[in-house]
């Protein structure tokens, strides 16, 4: 088994991972859009399988050559609401810092796909991380800093220290949150010196954990999240909702239970936004709507995260689950059907 990031379809034909007679279209894909995939998620990929959910997330497909009309390189029109570099503030209360654009793994999904990795955006210099700081400490407004990517725990534990103490320097500012994949693609960087770095008196650290597939917590992951959670550190999740992946109630199922097991509230179910040739991994709002239906009826509601699309252009994050009560017409408008997670009617207030 590899013990080093496999970064080319040359690599990924000598560990078995994909066969010889398809590296030439491979190649054209890899060269549009960045390969690695770590130790830790080769050793997790089924070679067996030729539909294995961890590799149809991170082993290039030709499919991601076939761009459909709708699709956008900025999705979810970050640059629209980027007043700085790096900057990214959509919402009144919180702002997104992008430091890096660099991950430890490439998503075939990934909404950034085309300002991530080597041929991206290049990661903050130290003047555009102070012009960053000197945003963030002119807008009173914001409690909350959401540390993004790219993936944030790629940086050096002192820097990303250093990023921390900064922001908890800023009296507004309550919350840092970090989005990372680290714990579950690289458990063995989550040192206790990264650890460590992530936290600074003055300011409330979350860690928010993307995984797609209850394999991805593995033991060793599983270990590196309980090194944050024993840290003191809450952690939430997100997941991003992929055909063949974890579009089945069982597999979803499977996975927010992992999360909470691990002491991870399941957080946010993304929709997949429209991301150049990342069309064969998205399905449909209403499936996604009755998988929420679904886990609604068998899971502990500790496990249910929010079902949420980005509007595409920039229009921001909304709630799109399942609606279980409207509005009937009684001429007072106080009156509801309510449906129950089985599909049964009652009204509220019941009618006498
Ligand atoms: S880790 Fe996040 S930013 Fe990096 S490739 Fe995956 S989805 Fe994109």
């Amino acid at each position: 088994m590899t013990n080093t990031t496999l970064r080319s379809i040359a690599q990924l034909r000598d560990a078995g991972l994909v066969p010889a007679e398809q590296t030439a279209a491979l190649d054209k894909v890899a060269a549009r859009y960045v390969v690695a995939i770590t130790p830790a998620i080769a050793q997790l990929i089924d070679r067996d399988d030729p539909n294995d959910p961890i590799a149809r997330q991170f082993i290039p497909d030709p499919a991601e050559l076939a761009w459909q009309p709708n699709e956008q390189a900025d999705p979810i029109g970050d640059d629209a609401f980027s007043p700085a570099e790096g900057i990214v503030h959509r919402y009144p209360d919180r702002v997104l810092l992008k430091l890096i654009y660099a991950c430890p793994v490439y998503c075939r999904f990934c909404f950034r796909r085309e300002m991530v990795g080597p041929g991206g955006r290049r990661s903050l210099t130290a003047d555009k991380r102070e012009a960053a700081y000197r945003y963030i400490s002119q807008h009173p407004e914001i409690w909350e800093v959401i540390v993004t990517g790219g993936d944030p725990l790629l940086l050096p534990p002192s820097l990303l220290g250093d990023v921390v103490g900064r922001l908890a320097a800023v009296d507004h500012v309550k919350i840092v949150r970090l989005h990372t994949r680290m714990p579950a693609v690289a458990p063995e960087r989550i040192t206790a010196e990264l650890v460590e770095a992530l936290r600074a008196p003055g300011v409330t650290t979350y860690v928010a954990l993307h995984a797609n597939h209850p394999r991805e917590l593995s033991p060793a992951a599983r270990a590196a999240c309980a090194r944050i959670v024993d840290a003191g550190i809450p952690m939430l999740s997100q997941t991003v909702l992929l055909r063949g992946v974890n579009d089945d109630v069982d597999t979803l199922s499977a996975l927010m239970r992992a999360f909470v097991e691990c002491r991870i509230k399941p957080y946010y179910l993304h929709h997949p936004d429209l991301a150049p040739g990342t069309g064969h991994l998205r399905s449909s709002i209403a499936a996604g709507q009755d998988l929420m239906r679904q886990m609604r009826g068998r899971v502990s509601g500790l496990c249910q995260p929010t079902y949420v699309l980005d509007i595409p252009g920039g229009a921001g994050k909304v709630p799109i689950g399942p609606n279980y009560i409207s509005a009937t017409a009684d001429g007072a408008g106080h009156a509801y059907e309510v449906r129950t997670i089985n599909g049964g009617l009652h009204a509220y207030p019941p009618r006498r």
